[in-house]
């Protein structure tokens, strides 16, 4: 049997890449989104007592992580959480690669237009095909004594640092775009996003496009990152 789907919005998110990504939501609510709304759900009548409602689940296609037709399935994925070289069951992790591409994603409801949603707290790429949108149910959703002994906590984060010029210049495209930048590179970059394998070198250079931006780091130590331009890209 298959199954298939229409989207009903299209997510419009600072994040250009896969790289950089906060891991999962809550990490970066400092990245907001436009969730726009496809007919025949761009309509008031689809929205209609959303505005008592603070937190949304958005239902999504991992669209650039699909597994094609003639992959064998994948019942064991490395989570980045365990360092990348340890396995577990497909279905113990949250990882993208998986057999429907579905992701799930909770995220705070700001503004409500005529066609669109505004969010923050993403953790979508841009152009993510969102496939439903359901309100949070604080009474139902949120487990007060769960618990997940591979996720057992957030992950520590990275110090960031950064270069006095390329602070200003975030400020100044902070500005320009109306955005949080300042907030949102600190938030992205404090998760550490180099793979687990890698041990950085100070003279090693690594970049990620946020907004219309090129954002360059590296890692004057192990465990610090510095952030020495925010630049159009
Ligand atoms: N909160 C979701 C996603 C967790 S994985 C869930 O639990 O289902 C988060 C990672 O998904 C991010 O680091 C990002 O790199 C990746 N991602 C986000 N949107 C994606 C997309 N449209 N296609 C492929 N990967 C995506």
């Amino acid at each position: 049997m298959s199954i298939s789907l229409e989207p009903v919005a299209v997510a419009h998110t600072p994040f250009k890449e896969k790289f950089a990504i906060p891991r999962q939501p809550a990490l970066a609510p400092a990245a907001t989104a436009e969730i726009r709304l496809l007919p025949p759900y761009d309509s008031p009548l689809a929205l209609a007592g959303l505005e008592q409602v603070s937190h949304i689940w958005l239902l999504f296609q991992l669209h650039q992580a699909l597994v094609q037709p003639n992959d064998a399935p994948k019942l064991r994925v490395r989570p980045p959480r365990l360092g990348g070289n340890e396995k577990i069951g497909v279905f113990a992790s949250r990882a993208t690669h998986r057999p429907n591409n579905l992701g799930q994603s909770v995220v705070k409801l700001e503004k409500i237009e005529n066609h669109s949603l505004w969010v923050s707290g993403v953790d979508l790429l841009d152009g993510t095909p969102i496939l439903d949108i359901k309100p949070y149910v604080p009474y139902a959703d949120a487990i007060t004594d769960a618990h997940n002994g591979i996720a057992a906590q957030q992950p520590e984060l990275t110090e960031v640092l950064w270069q006095e010029e390329a602070l200003a210049q975030a400020r100044h495209h902070g500005q320009r775009l109306e955005q949080n930048v300042i907030g949102l590179i600190e938030q992205c970059l404090a998760q550490d996003p180099k793979p687990a394998y890698q041990t950085p070198s100070a003279e090693r250079r690594y970049g990620v496009r946020l907004w219309d931006l090129n954002v360059c780091w590296h890692y004057p130590t192990a465990d610090s990152i510095r952030v020495l331009s925010v630049e159009p890209a």
